[in-house]
């Protein structure tokens, strides 16, 4: 326990917004903390917060201000005795919100484990670092395999908060993948800003198929699951190394945002729907039966309805097993920016509700398929003496559930046999078998 430790502060409550890498981000420094003798706690009972903040769209930005607010309050008040904002918001107005918000102590960017640390003066013992406290269930962890994004995405404001793409080392990777299944996870998922670029910045190559192939050697993982591909310079290879492996879910997580080629070109994707088409073809072909999830943006500047009829055309043509859609939000800084936000919120959100009407009967469509189906399933808890938890098309948090009994006494990360026996849009039903 180091001498210089801010007596007062023994609890501490860390608030984390936005992704997933936001999560690990908090799981990295909270490992740190807690290395060095602190507990963690909730909001009420803290005598320090943490909240590393998400600072991507209009809303989340809305809602992480609207938070801060509420802890600068109780901060205010003596009830908190630190209080420090982190992450990508406090990244990207860190010096406006020091002016506009007061009792706040500090306003971190991302990447500040180190400077947490001093600031709530523990020492930094190197030999923590990479040593993570869990948020998710232990059963599966997320693994952030790169910090950044290169691609000119131009609604975007990552690459402005987050910098340039920097790949973190294989072995590093494996070591933190290694340790945590050592620790009980059973399901790692590989997450990015985009994933299919990594090691592109280190070797000039995209090495993600050497990592998922290194990874599947770690004995103790039943699943791996790659999130966020991005589709241009789609690295092929990786479709055999899936195909080839049964711990690689046949899961691909590529958001495709549009597929009206004028709004393509405009976003900057880099890709044309022809090509898109004839990606979307090659992963079917090498993976069958794998699971496709995609997420789109409606309401972009220059979305006409005719391109928004292309797109409703192209998510019935295609069939995705999970789609997400988010509605535009203008950022300043962007390349986007100058285009104005010219589409109302309201034709924005009966876009996004459209596409979600289609999604959910081509879903349900897919579900009652699985109707009287054995599936594999990996316990993720109990609610009112019925089990739920996920097949293999289904990451946590944004897919698909499934519902089950069982005269076992099951905990959570088994993996089951469920014999399927009814289907909503979204969640399945069924019996432990
Ligand atoms: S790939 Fe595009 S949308 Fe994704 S983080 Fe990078 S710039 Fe943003």
């Amino acid at each position: 326990m180091s001498k210089s430790k801010n007596k007062e502060i023994k609890n501490i409550s860390v608030i984390t917004l936005g992704c997933s890498k936001n999560l690990v981000d908090s799981e990295r420094f909270s490992g740190l903390l807690n290395a060095n003798g602190f507990k963690f706690t909730d909001a009420n009972n803290a005598d320090a917060m943490i909240i590393n903040t998400c600072g991507f769209i209009k809303s989340a930005k809305e809602e992480n201000i609207q938070l801060i607010l509420e802890a600068a309050e109780q901060r205010r008040k003596g009830k908190l005795k630190k209080l420090i904002v982190a992450g990508c918001l406090s990244q990207r107005y860190g010096n406006e919100l020091s002016e506009q918000i007061p009792n706040v102590d500090h306003f971190l960017g991302t990447n500040s484990d180190l400077k947490i640390l001093k600031i709530l003066a523990g020492e930094n013992k190197h030999s923590l670092i990479g040593e993570r406290m869990l948020f998710t269930p232990k059963h599966y962890a997320y693994l952030k395999i790169s910090e950044g994004c290169n691609q000119k995405c131009s609604f975007c404001a990552i690459p402005m908060i987050r910098g340039k793409y920097e790949s973190t080392s294989e072995d590093k990777l494996f070591n933190e993948a290694s340790s945590l299944a050592e620790n009980g996870t059973k399901e790692l998922i590989l997450i990015a800003q985009d994933s299919t670029y990594y090691n592109k910045d280190k070797s000039n190559k995209r090495e993600i198929a050497n990592l998922l192939k290194r990874l599947a050697a770690i004995e103790k993982l039943e699943w791996i699951r790659m999130m966020y591909a991005y589709p241009r310079q789609f690295p092929i290879e990786i479709l055999d190394v899936i195909s080839e492996n049964t711990k690689l879910c046949n899961y691909i997580d590529i958001p495709l945002q549009h597929s009206s080629d004028k709004v393509l070109r405009s976003m900057k994707r880099g890709i044309s729907l022809r090509k898109i088409e004839e990606l979307l073809d090659t992963i079917r072909k090498k993976i069958p039966n794998v699971t496709l999830r995609s997420t789109f943006i409606v309401g972009y500047p220059n979305e006409t309805e005719k391109d928004f009829q292309h797109l409703l055309n192209f998510i019935k043509k295609q069939q995705l097993d999970r789609v997400g859609v988010f509605t535009y939000s203008q950022e300043e800084g962007t390349s986007a920016y100058p285009l104005g936000d010219p589409i109302p919120e309201e034709v924005k959100n009966q876009r996004r509700e459209e596409i979600m009407l289609i999604q959910q009967k081509i879903s349900l469509e897919k579900n009652r398929k699985k109707v009287g189906d054995t599936l594999k399933v990996v316990v993720d808890g109990i609610e009112r003496k019925t089990y739920f938890g996920r097949t293999e098309q289904d990451a946590p948090d944004v897919d698909n559930l499934v519902h089950f009994n069982s005269n076992e006494n099951l905990k959570p990360g088994d993996f089951v046999n469920v014999n399927i026996t009814k289907a909503e849009e979204y969640d399945l039903y069924g019996t432990h078998i």
